[in-house]
């Protein structure tokens, strides 16, 4: 815990995408020191703590989407004031396609101090997983729900000249190899991982025809990244 005369800051606390022995030494220091956990679900985060043997129960916030524009001033406050808040997200980094940026941004406008332990992100675990070229990519985060949105993505970026990441539910993964496979062609080279460190993880990679025809054929529950290969680019 902190003393009033100590200087607060924000630590962004990268937490485990499915195996829980990702969760570095850095990272379990981090959480027994802080006054206050950000995290999406306390309920989530409460099993993480429990399971990983953090007995001081720190205070868990909830931290979420709907929420996380209105306490970025008050967390914030918090951090001026000497305490050490550390934001978690319920799997992976936060502040990647989970709420964080806001909170960072009201700290750096602030001039507090924020730091990291990074760790594992499903984006650059499947892009590093999928043998496709992985020196330059665009993280695109959810693809809009509704398909004719989806297509006009897909038609925008038919010619861009780095490889796409593409984070995808399990009840659209189907219908989003269709789109890519009508848009981008059956030939374009594509890699979906699913389930990455997990006991199921897969990793498909070819054309996204042969991999649209993989995926149909295996489970679809789970989690997914789908990485796409620039035209052009020959496996
Ligand atoms: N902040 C997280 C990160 O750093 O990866 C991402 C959170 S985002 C709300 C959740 C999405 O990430 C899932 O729908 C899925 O697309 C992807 N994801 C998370 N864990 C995954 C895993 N173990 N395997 C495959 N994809 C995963």
């Amino acid at each position: 815990m902190s003393t009033p005369s100590s200087t607060g800051s924000l630590t962004l606390v990268a937490t485990p995408i499915g195996n829980l022995g990702d969760i570095p030494p850095r990272a379990l220091e981090a959480l027994r020191q802080a006054d206050c956990i950000a995290c999406e679900d306390t309920r989530v985060s409460g099993k993480l703590l429990a399971k990983i043997g953090i007995e001081t129960k720190p205070e868990l916030l909830s931290y979420r989407n709907e929420n996380e524009i209105t306490l970025a001033e008050p967390l914030a406050d918090r951090i001026a004031s000497g305490q050490q808040i550390v934001l978690v997200a319920d799997a992976g980094t936060p502040a990647i396609s989970d709420p964080g940026f806001r909170l960072v941004r009201a700290c750096r406008l602030r001039g507090l101090p924020v730091t990291a332990v990074p760790g594992p992100c499903a984006a650059i675990t499947a892009l590093a997983l999928s043998g496709l070229p992985s020196d330059g990519f665009l993280f695109v985060g959810f693809l809009p729900p509704k398909r004719a949105a989806r297509i006009r993505f897909f038609n925008e970026y038919q010619d861009f000249g780095y490889t796409l990441v593409i984070y995808e539910s399990c009840h659209r993964i189907g219908k989003c190899l269709d789109d890519i496979v009508e848009t981008l062609g059956a030939d374009r080279a594509i890699s979906v991982s699913r389930e990455l460190t997990k006991l199921h993880e897969t990793i498909q990679s070819g054309s996204a025809g042969e991999v649209r025809e993989r995926v149909a054929k295996a489970s679809q529950k789970g989690e997914f990244v789908i990485v796409i290969a620039k035209a052009g680019y020959v496996l």
